[in-house]
């Protein structure tokens, strides 16, 4: 079998390993893409970097129920050498089809030999081709300590996918896998040596959800999700909606619909970057314990807590301000600059600043106003008593 044929292969099944908003809509325009090697990873601050999407090998001996790789799936299966996956990627590389590297891999067995075949491609790229730039690298489940240091020492991002929240829920997808043992452990491994090593794994550590494959619900998630950046300080928890595959345990099951991925991701950017408590997010849950598909988290989580309204733009703190529906970080930040030098006093002013007034209109006043124009009407009673904050460790059983 040539390269381009096991990169046929491979990429097939690389695809399935996308996360993203989108994360359906790219594996479609995939299998239309002469490139479908190349993801378009959106960067933090706009804009995105094409990246090598590959697998090591599509050789698999866990059987997860969802994947188009698990054991006895009738399927070709393909095997790079080190030095031939390297070689293929820097000839990418030079023609500028890809600016990085994203290696994943099937578990060939051995989990640590597996995954010393991509810590080997990884050096090759930085040794024999001086190759410095961006590398993310997965840790194979039940991976040794050694293995695990290697890859931090070798990738900018490491990741392990935990795929389901809880060992219960994982146990319904994999007969193989442990959620404490062979993937958290792990995290907490990179954590350990990432600070001991100043500098090592600079784009940090990162994990992945499959949604809705073991019937877990979004509070499951959303409690693991908080825990592992309180405990690992992961950096970030992606989300890919489940989308079943042919001749697999769960062909008949429904896909995921896009948009309970799209609300999740809403909700873990309320936890990470606006602070927001668990107990907040659990504001935002119906009584099965998931996100509404058609409400936005924070308009819902403000509308439950109609006590902490209408907030004085003028005074309010910067924590205040930013769960006002409407205001993000940018806006607020404005706002607490712009109120040092002078008063706002009117919705225009605020939507110069980035405030989506139609949203933040009802939930805010500006000092001077009349008691009148403070009165607001919040019919929504609060469902959920708050609950207690989960260690990783409960969460995850
Ligand atoms: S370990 Fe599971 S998810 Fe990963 S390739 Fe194998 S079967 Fe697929």
């Amino acid at each position: 079998m040539d390269v381009s044929q096991k990169l046929q292969i491979v990429t097939a099944s690389a695809r399935f390993d996308i996360c993203g908003y989108d994360a359906a809509r790219s594996m479609q325009l995939a299998t239309r893409d002469p490139h479908r090697f190349i993801y378009h990873a959106k960067l933090p601050g706009g804009g995105c970097m094409s990246l090598f999407k590959v697998l090591q090998t599509n050789v698999c001996t866990n059987d997860c129920a969802y994947c188009v790789n698990q054991v006895g799936r009738d399927r070709p299966r393909a095997y790079f050498r080190p030095e031939e996956l390297a070689g293929l990627f820097m000839e990418l590389h030079r023609k500028k089809l890809v600016r990085g590297l994203f290696l994943s891999s099937g578990v060939a067995g051995s989990p640590s030999r597996t995954m010393q075949e991509m810590i080997d491609t990884v050096q090759i790229l930085r040794q024999r081709y001086q190759y410095q730039g961006y590398v993310h690298l997965k840790m194979m489940p039940g991976a040794g300590y050694d293995c695990i240091e290697a890859a931090c020492r070798v990738a900018n991002r490491v990741s392990i996918n935990m795929e389901a929240p809880t060992a219960h829920h994982l146990a319904r997808l994999s007969s193989r896998k442990n959620l404490y043992d062979g993937i958290v452990e792990r995290m907490r491994w990179a954590k350990e040596i990432m600070s001991q090593h100043e500098g090592l794994v600079p784009s940090g550590q990162t994990t992945q959800f499959v949604v809705g494959a073991a019937g877990e619900s979004d509070r499951d998630i959303l409690r693991t999700t908080g825990a592992l950046y309180r405990e690992i300080g992961l950096r970030r928890v992606y989300f890919s909606a489940f989308q079943p595959v042919i001749d697999s345990p769960l062909e008949g099951r429904s896909p995921t619909p896009p948009l309970r991925e799209h609300r999740l991701y809403q909700a873990d950017w309320l936890l990470r970057v606006y602070g927001f408590s668990p107990q907040e997010l659990d504001l935002a849950l119906n009584d099965k314990g998931n996100l509404s598909l058609s409400r936005d988290p924070k308009m819902l989580i403000a509308r439950r807590q109609p006590w902490l309204f209408p907030v004085d733009v003028n005074r309010a703190s910067y924590e205040e301000l930013l769960r006002v529906p409407g205001i993000g970080p940018i806006s607020a930040a404005r706002i607490t600059v712009a109120r040092a030098e002078y008063s706002i006093d009117s919705l225009e002013q605020l939507r110069k600043m980035g405030v989506v007034t139609k949203r933040a209109g009802p939930f805010i006043w500006f000092s001077g106003a009349s008691a009148h124009e403070k009165q607001l009407c919040f019919l929504q009673e609060i469902e959920d008593e708050p609950g207690d904050v989960p260690s990783l460790a409960g969460a995850i059983q």
